[in-house]
């Protein structure tokens, strides 16, 4: 702790300073010239300059326009040299700084993201993780995939204890939804044979035995989320150090916490006030931190534009691929051995409708996690009883997920003003199993149906729910436009939208989301300077947009990441 106080005492030395040079030091003034600069303005313009000045863009558009202002401010010129210029991406929902828990925990996941490929991967790396770790201390591991190793099956109780009898061990699904923990794991959290399930979660039993196997789903492993989810204040510190130079160096400028306790939003906040946090977050309080804010006993001080907490989050359904998410009709092939498995809720339909009500009736945006068809209808219902009793302008409900959104579920969002925030990378690193195994060919071509969502006009918002994969926007781009799966098949080619389309969901529509259009999102003046530099444009060519690097990031007009070989 001695040490704790220490670097925080050394840490806001530093932003004193840094406050101080601030004020004293004239604004910079900077002009962009010399490639396509893509403004994502309402009419998509690509202009020839951008003009900033201080944290804040002051002009764009022709060099004509631009360069008397250049001259007379003795602006510094920035030649761009070809390379294009675009507003910061935006993390539509992500959970920030879950990919820097790779600091501390054995990363499980299969190629292309990792290495493991059979059940005795998983092991190896935890047990290397357990000879790191102190006795009788958790020992967790990330992102292993059942229907990508070798056994498709998870990971049980007895596989985990050939890790450790002495630590317990868990290790979380790739959706997050599941978990599997050993023995001693099971212990700890105090689940045995006797343990009833929990409303919303599921025990996975030896069928002979009635013992639990070892597989814990949604909400039967909130323990074990409580022990993955508060890391120690140093565990912590690396976390958020990994996760912000990921993101920085993929041209993020703005970081979503999509379910954050009040311990994470007060965290992040003292960060992000000693200055010591470079990127902006956005918050999505879980209803306890909704609540502990709306009656005063979580206060967050932070500066908003770098720090904003915004809806609060509820979680409906599960995943998919977890076969968790709630559907209407059954998945094409079943996990067990029920033809007419559709998965379940996490909240019950009545309890979804109280619990919404009761967010909005604090004034709070409502984001909902919603992937199956039947739960996304239940989100719509809740959304639609709420706003009937109690209408509100611009509430801008957010469904996170809508996977499996239908077009009549698509019509009633236009009409209630719903924005569905697409993970469109589903066709990319599952579409070949959602095809086959999950959702069959006809499901499966129409999920996260982004082009029937922009002919109705919806402003719709992209995301990669990193860490469930890598935060890698421009790849979120190209599979929006392409929606290839990794053996190269084309997952619904209906459902392709243009490149501009996409690159609004990660910039000014994210930023609307959000309710901070004002701010962020597009390059234009009186918003802030927060830009990516990219070494070709994204219009160049569509097929390979997800091979396109990022040369520089810039937030508030101060350079935080520039790719090593610049
Ligand atoms: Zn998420």
């Amino acid at each position: 702790m001695r040490i704790l106080r220490r670097l925080l005492l050394v840490a806001v030395g530093i932003a004193l300073l840094a406050a101080l040079w601030h004020a004293v030091r004239p604004p910079q003034r900077t002009l962009y010239r010399g490639g396509p600069i893509f403004t994502m303005d309402a009419e998509d313009r690509v202009v020839e300059a951008l003009a900033v000045e201080g944290d804040r863009i002051v002009a764009a558009g022709s060099e004509d326009e631009l360069w008397p202002w250049a001259t007379e401010h003795g602006a510094r010129v920035v030649e761009l040299e070809g390379r294009a210029l675009l507003p910061g991406f935006v993390d539509a929902h992500g959970h920030f700084p879950g990919s820097g828990f790779t600091a501390i925990a054995s990363d499980l996941n299969s190629p292309p993201i990792g290495e493991v490929e059979r059940i005795d991967d998983v092991v190896a790396l935890l047990a290397a993780g357990a000879g790191d770790t102190d006795p009788g201390d958790w020992v967790l591991g990330l992102g292993y995939d059942d229907t990508l190793l070798a056994e498709k099956r998870h990971p049980t109780r007895e596989d985990l204890d050939r890790v450790s009898t002495e630590h317990p061990v868990g290790a979380l699904h790739v959706s997050g939804h599941l978990a599997a923990v050993n023995s001693l794991g099971l212990e700890r959290l105090g689940i045995g044979a006797d343990t009833p399930d929990p409303e919303g979660g599921l025990i996975r039993r030896d069928p002979a035995t009635g013992e639990p196997d070892g597989v814990l789903e949604e909400t039967a492993f909130d323990e074990l989320g409580a022990v993955l989810f508060r890391p120690s204040p140093l565990d912590s510190w690396r976390i958020v150090r990994r996760a912000t130079e990921e993101y920085l160096a993929q041209g993020v400028t703005t970081a979503q916490n999509g379910f954050a306790t009040a311990e994470q939003i007060s965290g992040l906040a003292l960060l992000s006030r000693l200055g010591l946090l470079p990127l902006r977050l956005v918050m999505l309080p879980d209803e306890a931190a909704a609540d502990a804010i709306a009656d005063g006993t979580l206060s967050v001080s932070a500066d908003p534009l770098w720090l904003h907490v915004a809806a609060v989050k509820l979680v409906a359904d599960g995943s998919i691929q977890g076969y968790t998410g709630y559907l209407s009709e059954p998945y094409f092939v079943p996990p067990g051995d029920d033809p007419s498995y559709r998965g379940y809720p996490r909240i019950p339909r009545e309890q979804l409708f109280e619990r919404v009500a009761r967010q909005h009736a604090r004034g709070h945006q409502l984001a909902i996690h919603g992937n199956g068809d039947a739960s996304i209808e239940d989100i719509l219902d809740a959304l639609e009883a709420t706003l009937a009793e109690s209408p509100r302008d611009d509430a801008r409900p957010v469904i996170i997920h809508a996977q499996m959104a239908r077009d009549d579920q698509l019509d009633r969002m236009a009409a209630l003003g719903v924005i569905p925030s697409f993970f469109v990378l589903h066709t990319y690193y599952w579409g070949d199993r959602h095809r086959e195994l999950f959702m069959g060919p006809e499901r499966a071509a129409r999920m996260s149906p982004t082009r029937s969502a922009a002919e109705r006009g919806i402003p719709f918002t992209l995301h990669a729910d990193t860490p469930i994969v890598p935060m890698e926007p421009l790849r979120i781009v190209w599979s929006a436009v392409n929606r290839r799966s990794r053996s190269g098949a084309v997952i619904g080619e209906g459902e392709r939208i243009d490149v501009m389309r996409a690159l609004r969901g990660v910039t000014i529509d994210a930023a609307r989301q959000h309710f901070e259009e004002a701010d962020k999102g597009s390059l234009e003046p009186g918003k802030l300077a927060d830009l990516v530099i990219l070494d070709r444009s994204p219009l160049d060519d569509p097929a390979t947009i997800d091979e396109i690097r990022v040369v520089e990031t810039v937030i508030g007009g101060r350079s935080v990441y520039r790719a090593e070989d610049e």
